[in-house]
């Protein structure tokens, strides 16, 4: 595939998503541009990344925060305007070389991660965005916190220099559409309890990937998580 394929492939990907979740917008009565979409750019190189970028995408996501940094700071991408999205597990001792590059962290899933991030903003002088990542599907082989323990870390109150804006969830491996549509709903009533019982506004629900952002959008979904499908037709 020449480059200039693969720039055009990642653009119609990317009007494509674009025209799929304005649809699913309409259809379940959201309102406009309340759904923001994350380009998870975890299986391409920066050059690739870079493209859906000039495709129009403003908001990246990478599981990996070695990967995240190391394409931040890669000459394809570096002073281009991005927000980038941390959704993945992140181990304490990255915070220092994430943070500078003031993402959004999906993937909060301990009291101990919380506090490291609240330690390392605070010698960086910054407030940082998180969102609190439950484990809905009751997997044990998935991430997450349970909704009790959310409910704990809550009642502690956020540390100094975090922002909780919210939740992240992840469907069950294997689950079908409806049931990832019944998973969805029951993050937005955890949300919707936790935002009356803390009075915090956690405005911010990240849930849906390219199999099932549809049904996320449906139950409330304001950010959805979208790699695969921007990538088709340029990955395997
Ligand atoms: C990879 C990944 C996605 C994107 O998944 P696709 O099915 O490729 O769209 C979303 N969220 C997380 C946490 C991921 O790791």
């Amino acid at each position: 595939m020449t480059e200039s394929d693969k720039r055009q492939r990642i653009a119609a990907n990317w009007q494509q998503i674009q025209s799929e979740v304005d649809s699913a917008i309409a259809a379940h009565n959201r309102p406009k541009e309340s759904v923001l979409i994350i380009g998870v750019t975890k299986y391409v190189d920066a050059e690739a990344t870079a493209m859906l970028l000039d495709a129009g995408c403003r908001h990246l996501g990478e599981n990996r925060p070695q990967v995240l940094w190391q394409k931040a700071e890669s000459d394809a991408m570096k002073s281009r305007a991005v927000q980038w999205h941390m959704i993945g597990h992140v181990q304490r001792n990255k915070l220092r070389r994430l943070l500078k590059h003031q993402p959004l962290i999906h993937s909060v899933d301990s009291t101990r991660l919380l506090a490291a991030i609240s330690k390392e903003a605070m010698s960086q002088q910054q407030t940082i965005r998180v969102l609190l990542e439950v484990n809905i599907s009751g997997d044990d082989s998935k991430t997450g916190l349970t909704a009790d323990a959310i409910g704990k870390l809550l009642a502690d109150g956020t540390p100094p220099a975090i922002e909780i804006t919210g939740l992240m969830a992840m469907a069950g491996w294997g689950t079908d559409t409806d049931a990832a549509r019944r998973q969805f709903a029951q993050v937005r009533h955890l949300r919707d309890n936790l935002s009356q019982q803390f009075q915090l506004p956690l405005t911010e629900l990240s849930m849906g990937m390219s199999g099932d952002f549809v049904e996320a959008i449906a139950e409330g979904a304001t950010m959805v998580r979208i790699g695969s499908r921007l990538f088709e037709g340029v990955i395997d």
